[in-house]
């Protein structure tokens, strides 16, 4: 028989009504002749009001004790959703973390989830039972004192609590019951035209990311990529089929270190690339559009695409093309730089090394080690650009044996594993899937940094060590030098409330490091067009360029990747823009979504 893990959300057993409505769809599965794993969060709003009673009592609870509180929560659904079951002659059991043996580190509110063992739960399986599996919490064994302390996997984990079970049970799939009836195509509230997207793949899921946490934990998201879990997130009121969560499977990973296992898990390589920068363009709405319609027409297909920031009123973009299609793409941004002025950079002959894995995501301390590697290695770094889940950077041709050999050693990735990085997705895909708009931002520009091997690395370790994530970082070519020193810039957006803290820590290398101002700009959005069919359609990053130039919205700032176009724009602009640009990729639909408030 096969196994499903069903997990239902706050709202979704938000009253005794609703408990039953759930007891009934769990046996109506039993009844389709499947084993059901039920995995439930608190009723409704309970851990909200259980952090509330802690406030109330004092500023600083010890996060061991806040454990224990929040961990009552689903310990009342569990029990609720059994008895109903039970009431309507479906046998059923409810355990706690603990019981179904969810081990996890040891850090409390946070924990990470180090293995489960699936055997307790298939026996239960096996006897006929349902199991209802309290969600978010789990166990830590504590070396010293050996006993058991209850941990919790942060909020929302109860989403990541349900995949791994269906990880350790390989189960046929993992539904997620929710309140919103599927992955929307970009935020409902902003645009009211938002459709349900049949379908996305975990890496563009993981890449939506400020859209997609909200409907589905991204830690859920990042096992259910790793172990192959087939995910689905549905409404729990109706029968409609929802959004299907798709992930290329892959072979048996173990269950041990199920979530802290390797950050990274791809070195990819691609050997032969040209860079092609254009200096001194004018800084208005419509450039970048019309230099990429521009190379577009000349067939020829773009990779990369870096714009950083800028000083006064030019603006210097750099991007990669495969080394057959070098001259076309010089020959289409002359014709450009001839209307405009500018000036063309020889092009050098470069590579394009990148790593990825979905570990990147919140974790400052994994890209910082990408730059140290490559720093230690003496390889220098020419344009950097990263995304949710992947850093690239293009250095010289001759050095990438000796990149990807360091970055191989670093994060433990076989030299046979490194791929050239294939297009992710087919021809069949949708060129974008969904729209993200991220408008907590700043921008931080670190002017002049001396184009030297290290810089990048002590710049984000910096940043590192106290926690700061950032967001997408680039690195441009840039026009002048300083002092007769070769310079490049580097931008990097992050968490508004941040910026001000991070601008001080920077501000502090500056004299070691020899690099010029620090500027924080406090007001600006990113927003991000993604589709796993993106690489495989040219012109589709110029089709935003030219949207935003029609509506006279400046762009500050580019980055790419393979299924991923990123502009940073003025805040003040975000919203139009984000309808615009969801519009023109024709993802509005006739019939507006509800979703809760
Ligand atoms: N009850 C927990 C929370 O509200 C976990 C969850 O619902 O996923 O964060
Ligand atoms: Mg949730």
């Amino acid at each position: 028989m096969t196994v499903i893990v069903q997990k239902y959300g706050g709202t979704s057993v938000g009253t005794v009504e609703r408990i039953k409505a759930v007891a009934a769809r769990i046996q109506r599965t039993v009844a389709a002749g499947h084993q059901v794993v039920a995995v439930v969060s608190a009723m409704g709003h309970t851990t909200d009001e259980l952090v509330k009673l802690a406030a109330d009592i004092t500023d600083n609870p010890s996060r061991r004790e806040m454990d224990m509180l929040l961990s009552t929560g689903e310990q009342v659904s569990i029990s609720l959703l059994s008895m109903a079951l039970q009431a309507i002659g479906q046998p059923a059991v409810s355990m706690t973390g603990a019981q179904v043996g969810i081990v996890t580190e040891s850090h409390h509110s946070r924990a990470r989830i180090l293995e489960i063992d699936p055997e307790r739960l298939r026996r239960q399986l096996d006897s006929g039972n349902v199991v209802v599996v309290a969600g978010f919490q789990g166990i830590a064994p504590n070396q010293e004192t050996d006993h058991f302390e209850i941990t919790t996997l942060g909020r929302g984990g109860s989403d990541t609590s349900a995949v791994g079970l269906a990880a350790a049970l390989k189960a046929e799939c993992c539904e997620i019951y929710t309140d919103v009836p599927g992955v929307l195509t970009t935020d409902p509230r902003l645009v009211p035209e938002a459709q349900i997207m049949p379908a996305i793949t975990c890496d563009e899921m993981l890449e939506l990311a400020s859209l997609g946490a909200s409907v589905l934990h991204p830690r859920a998201v990042e096992i259910a990529r790793n172990y192959g879990v087939r995910l689905v997130v549905r409404s729990s009121w109706t029968d409609d089929p929802g959004t299907q969560v798709t992930s290329a499977t892959v072979g048996d990973r173990p269950l041990v270190g199920m979530e802290i296992a390797r950050p990274v898990d791809g070195v990819q390589l691609d050997a032969d690339q040209a860079k092609v920068t254009l200096l001194h363009v004018p800084d208005r709405p419509g450039i970048a559009a019309q230099l990429f319609r521009g190379i577009g027409e000349h067939g020829v297909s773009v990779d990369l695409i870096i714009q950083s920031v800028h000083e006064g009123s030019s603006n210097d973009i750099s991007f990669t093309v495969g080394r057959n299609d070098q001259e076309q793409a010089e020959a289409a941004s002359r014709q450009l730089l001839s209307d405009l002025g500018g000036e063309l950079l020889p092009g050098g002959e470069v590579a394009k090394v990148s790593v990825s894995g979905v570990g990147i995501v919140g974790r400052p301390e994994v890209l910082a080690k990408v730059f140290r590697t490559l720093a230690d290695a003496g390889v220098n770094l020419q344009l950097i650009s990263t995304s949710e889940v992947k850093v690239s950077c293009v250095i010289d041709a001759a050095d990438r044996e000796t990149a990807i050999a360091a970055l191989c050693q670093a994060f433990e990735i076989e030299a046979s594993a490194v791929n050239a990085a294939v297009a992710l997705g087919s021809e069949d895909e949708p060129p974008v899937r969904g729209v993200a708009l991220d408008r907590n931002q700043a921008r931080l520009a670190i002017l002049a940094v001396p184009d030297r091997p290290g810089m990048a690395a002590r710049i984000f370790e910096t940043l590192a060590q106290r926690q700061i994530s950032v967001d997408m970082i680039v690195q441009s070519q840039r026009s002048r030098d300083l002092n007769g020193v070769a310079c490049r810039d580097i931008c990097c957006t992050l968490a508004r409330e941040d910026a001000v803290q991070a601008q001080s820590l920077l501000e502090a290398l500056q004299s070691e490091l020899g690099f010029g101002a620090v500027l924080v700009q406090p007001d600006v959005a990113k927003l991000s067009i993604v589709g796993a069919g993106m690489a495989h359609q040219s012109g589709v990053a110029a089709q935003m360029f030219a949207e935003l130039a029609a509506a006279g919205i400046n762009i500050e700032m580019i980055a790419t990747s393979e299924i991923k176009t990123c502009c940073v724009i003025a805040e003040d602009r975000a919203i139009e823009a984000l309808q615009r640009i969801h519009q023109v990729f024709g993802l509005a639909g006739e019939r507006a979504i509800t979703v809760p408030a």
